[in-house]
């Protein structure tokens, strides 16, 4: 079967500041699957006030978790409901805790499950130094860094948004939002390693080089290659 026609079910782990958004794009291209991330799900609804944006905020701007049942709701409609999903998807911010886990799994028990889960691991003083210069487009989410900037100003280079640094990454936030990750996700990463599911991808070097090898992880574990 050729690569492009087959889809892939993925959950991508990795602390904030590893990259996940960035390699999440790439790899939706590789595989034609959308990519859903939580986190511009709940930028975007928080932009267009909706009434799950208006819940969101407050946990948002604090660095803290929303609750489980919000959370996964919008999901479950993202990958029941909304028809772009029957390829597949990859998961970018969900699921973050083992509750959110657990829900994961009856979500998507009729479609066989996951394929993989990728832990993508870059140590913490790096991604501290990536998470100060990092800046984002409030209006399509795209990631660019202060060594790193879009080519004229501060304006994205695919949709001319202004390209802002993120209201949550002030040192304060950004510290709660790791100590969160050490105590709410890292778990996941021994729950998914006993389903079966999880394989680490060493995150440091480009952004070329760590999709190389995530791609390789996927292929290899999907009987691509
Ligand atoms: P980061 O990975 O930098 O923390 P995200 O963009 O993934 O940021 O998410 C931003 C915020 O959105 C989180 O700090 C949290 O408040 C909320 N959020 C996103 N995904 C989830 C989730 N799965 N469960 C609870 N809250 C979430
Ligand atoms: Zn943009």
């Amino acid at each position: 079967m050729g690569g492009v026609t087959q889809g892939i079910r993925l959950v991508m782990l990795g602390r904030q500041g590893a990259g996940k958004g960035t390699q999440c794009v790439r790899v939706s291209r590789h595989y034609v699957v959308p990519h859903i991330s939580t986190g511009d799900m709940l930028r975007a609804a928080v932009k267009a006030d909706t009434e799950v944006g208006r819940k969101a905020k407050g946990f948002m701007d604090r660095g803290e978790l929303l609750p489980d049942e919000v959370i996964v709701e919008v999901v479950d409609f993202q990958l029941n409901h909304s028809n772009t999903t029957h390829r597949g998807f990859i998961l970018d911010g969900f699921p973050r805790t083992v509750p959110q886990a657990e829900a994961l799994s009856g979500i998507v028990a009729d479609r066989g499950g996951l394929d993989l889960v990728i832990d993508l691991e870059v140590p913490i003083p790096i991604v501290l130094e990536r998470l100060a210069g990092r800046r984002v487009c409030v209006d399509c989410g795209t990631n660019y860094s202060v060594q790193e900037p879009p080519k004229n100003g501060w304006v994205c280079d695919h949709c001319g948004g202004d390209v802002v640094q993120r209201a949550d990454d002030t040192e304060e936030a950004i510290k709660r939002r790791l100590d969160l990750y050490e105590r709410e996700t890292a778990p996941l990463i021994e729950w998914y390693e006993k389903a079966g599911l999880l394989v680490s991808v060493d995150g440091l070097g480009t952004a070329d080089e760590v999709t190389e090898r995530v791609v390789g992880a996927i292929d290899e574990r999907t009987g691509r290659r």
